[in-house]
């Protein structure tokens, strides 16, 4: 049994794992593969998924569940469009690589980008304050958890203007009050499910505004959501997995009790880096994040037996980003802590 703190695709319960297998083999005697995405019985699925969405994060009146293709990536390019108004600029916050990504795909479709709050001078190891939020933008986006860096933003951030979230590495590892943005975006592959699918919660009152004269039909959140997800084929298998994810997450408790499971591990560790003497944490404080843990040896000449160590335990995906070296533990919702305590351990034999 291998302990995987790989940073995505993320682990799944294993539990999930079969039963995604067996619909592959046998979903009311076809392979779920080859059925066609309008049939009674996908469309259960697609309708089952949305609403376990909305009841495991508490979505208001008002919110349309999407599942899109083209990674948080495509969802770049796909939420400035969508958010151009009048004034064809934003404020965004630059906490690394995927801000990072957001901001050069917003300027990419015409959007004078105010970058307000930025981390670049350190290396992206804590979250900037985010006082000067702009008024004269048409909207404000972040990244709430910095899946290279390990830094996670508390809070929701403060602001009358439509808020708009990457929420890719943190999604439903705790609860988030919904009603405070416009367009959440996550792809499925950090905590929901396996790559295909890009999960969007998108207020319904924004649809259909945009003042960008360069809007693909694909690109525009208003077509899928008139469809009801179903404008073209949809990721089919990732999106049935990512409803089996949500079932299992439901019958666990639901976010409130992943996010104590979560702070549970999280402690777990940030608590023997901290004492350990042959560690150092990558970020401090309260900017550290729950979900993926960076941190670095003291002498480098630990390093050949550190990595005997871990690997010798089946502990898989340790490696750090190589934008920060180290290791990075990514603790997704489905990592035990039973997997967390083989990684203190190891770190204490060390
Ligand atoms: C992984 C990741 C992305 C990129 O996701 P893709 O689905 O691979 O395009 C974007 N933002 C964050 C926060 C991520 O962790």
């Amino acid at each position: 049994m291998k302990h995987n703190f790989g940073a995505g695709p993320c682990i799944l319960p294993q539990d999930v794992f079969k039963q995604a297998a067996d619909a592959v083999l046998n979903f009311n005697g076809l392979s779920l593969l080859e059925i066609s995405h309008r049939s009674p019985d996908f469309v259960k699925v697609m309708e089952e998924a949305q609403s376990l969405v909305k009841e495991a994060l508490n979505v208001p009146e008002g919110y349309s569940i999407l599942f899109i293709q083209g990674g948080a990536s495509l969802g770049f390019t796909i939420v400035a469009l969508n958010m151009m108004r009048d004034k064809k600029k934003a404020g965004y916050i630059n906490t690394g690589t995927w801000a990072k990504g957001a901001i050069n795909e917003a300027k990419a479709v015409g959007i004078d980008v105010n970058i307000f709050a930025t981390s670049e001078d350190n290396n992206f190891n804590y979250i900037p304050s985010t006082d000067n939020i702009p008024t004269d933008v048409d909207f404000i986006h972040y990244t709430s958890n910095n899946t290279i860096f390990g830094t996670q933003f508390q809070d929701v951030i403060e602001t009358d203007l439509p808020l708009i979230c990457d929420m890719s590495s943190d999604i439903f590892s705790k609860p988030v009050d919904v009603s405070k943005f416009d367009i959440i975006y996550a792809g499925a592959q950090k905590n929901l499910g396996p790559a295909g699918a890009t999960l969007y919660i998108v207020k319904d009152e924004i649809l259909g505004k945009s003042t960008s004269e360069f809007m693909p039909k694909y690109l525009n959140l208003k077509n899928h959501a008139d469809k009801g997800s179903m404008m073209n084929t949809p990721p089919v298998f990732s999106i049935y997995t990512s409803m089996l994810n949500l079932r299992n997450l439901i019958a666990n408790g639901g976010v409130e009790a992943a996010q104590e499971r979560n702070e549970a591990k999280a402690k777990l560790l940030y608590d023997e880096i901290d004492r350990n003497p042959k560690f150092k944490a990558a970020v401090s404080g309260k900017d550290r994040s729950l979900m993926n843990i960076t941190f670095l040896l003291e002498n480098d000449a630990d390093k050949n037996r550190f990595d005997q160590l871990w690997n010798d335990a089946e502990i898989v995906g340790l490696k750090g980003h190589r934008s920060v070296g180290g290791y990075r533990a990514s603790m997704y919702n489905a990592l035990k802590i039973e997997s967390v305590e083989v990684l203190v351990n190891v770190m204490k034999e060390l």
